[in-house]
């Protein structure tokens, strides 16, 4: 058999695709899968094939429901049936296995229906390898699509499912060295949003941050989308002019949440990002009351979305093990959140809050840090 038969068959949700969504859809998840897996990809009528390319990586692009190595043939039985009858030969050292054919026929000039076809296949393999038929989960399975080609698999892989990276809009993800804010950046592009990150950090240099395992956080990331911005950003000027307040204690923690929220906000606008995304989850630590979620919130006008309000922990544990980023989370990190909060209270109040930022003059500290942002192109 030559090489040139080969392909990878890429299957995405097109049941929620309606007009000229779906051609922005299957543009963008091409670009992002020839970006991702490096092969060249051909559109056909609901499907795509990828040719040459790392397939193993498409696990890591939002946007594809399955795929599978496939062997491609024309449309023609006699030329199906002798390559099954190849391939299930290579197979059938040992004892004969139970198999089952599986067919589908979207294109219906074929001359058979799948049911026929399937069972044409079947005795073929019954009478020639003494193989046992049987569609509950046999050892072999053989999947028979019959498109614009035909295409014979052996094994199906789950994708990401979800969006394409690019077609819900660009967002900016406050992300920390903790296991949420990764899993929260994920989720986004998994909806199809370009997550631009952005990072608070402890260090008084922004290039401190390279040797930090925040860094391959970011790579990890970028992983499922490519080509990610990370903004980095000093917390020095904000904890300086806190020193500086007296008063405020329990208070530091959404103070510092606003501050960052607001400075985010600032980053979003000029970048063009049309919301900001953290990785709250209700109830999880002191901040994130109700009350003090609220106050946070009511710093800044775009939207902020939480994907993991409703999560546990456990089930954000799950995720971030599932997309890689839990080993690095749980390193050693000195982030900002372990020095600002000794002991937050549950409901701040907003005069108060409102009193320490004038105290603070928290618009000039915005300021001062907006001039030490620093954008990494990853
Ligand atoms: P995480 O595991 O994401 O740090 P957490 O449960 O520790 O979450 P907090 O530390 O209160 O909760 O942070 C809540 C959210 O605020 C984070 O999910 C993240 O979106 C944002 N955040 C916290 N610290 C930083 C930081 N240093 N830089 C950017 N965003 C941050
Ligand atoms: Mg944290």
């Amino acid at each position: 058999m030559t090489t040139n038969n080969k392909c990878v068959l890429i299957h995405y949700g097109e049941l929620s695709l309606k007009g000229r969504n779906r051609a922005d859809f299957e543009i963008r998840l091409i670009e992002n899968i020839e970006k991702i897996a490096g092969g060249r990809v051909g559109r056909h009528r609901g499907y795509f094939v990828m040719e040459g390319g790392d397939s193993s990586l498409l696990i890591k692009v939002p946007g594809i429901s399955w795929y599978a190595e496939a062997i491609v043939a024309e449309n023609d039985p006699e030329t199906i049936i002798a390559l099954i009858r190849d391939e299930v030969g290579r197979m059938s050292q040992g004892p004969a296995p139970s198999f089952g054919v599986f067919a589908r026929r979207p294109n219906k000039k074929f001359p058979h229906t799948s049911m026929e076809f399937a069972r044409v296949v079947g005795d073929m393999v019954t009478a020639d390898y003494g193989f046992t038929a049987r569609l509950r989960s046999p050892d072999i399975s053989i999947f028979i699509e019959i498109a614009d080609k035909t295409y014979i698999f052996f094994e199906k892989k789950e994708g990401l499912r979800g969006f394409p990276v690019g077609v819900s809009g660009r967002v900016l993800s406050l992300i920390s060295g903790g296991i949420d804010s990764p899993v929260s950046s994920y989720l986004m592009m998994k909806r199809g949003c370009r997550v631009d990150l952005v990072h608070f950090h402890v260090f008084a240099e922004n290039a401190a941050l390279r040797s930090t395992k925040m860094d391959l956080i970011f790579r990890r990331l970028n992983e499922y989308q490519r080509e990610t911005r990370v903004f980095l950003v000093p917390y020095y000027p904000f904890e300086s002019s806190l020193l500086r307040l007296t008063g405020a204690a329990g208070h530091e923690l959404v103070l510092f949440r606003r501050f960052m929220v607001s400075v985010s906000e600032r980053i979003a606008l000029r970048n063009g990002c049309t919301a900001l995304v953290t990785g709250d989850s209700l109830g999880q630590v002191a901040s994130q009351t109700i009350e003090n979620m609220s106050l946070v919130r009511q710093a800044v006008s775009l939207p902020v979305f939480q994907p993991l309000i409703t999560y546990d922990k456990q089930e954000i544990v799950d995720y971030a093990k599932k997309m890689g980023t839990y080993e690095l989370s749980i390193e050693p990190y000195k982030d900002c959140c372990s020095i600002v909060s000794a002991n937050p209270r549950t409901r701040a109040r907003m005069d108060r809050v409102l009193e320490f930022e004038k105290c603070m003059k928290i618009q000039d500290v915005i300021g001062e840090t907006l001039d030490m942002v620093t954008l990494c192109q990853l």
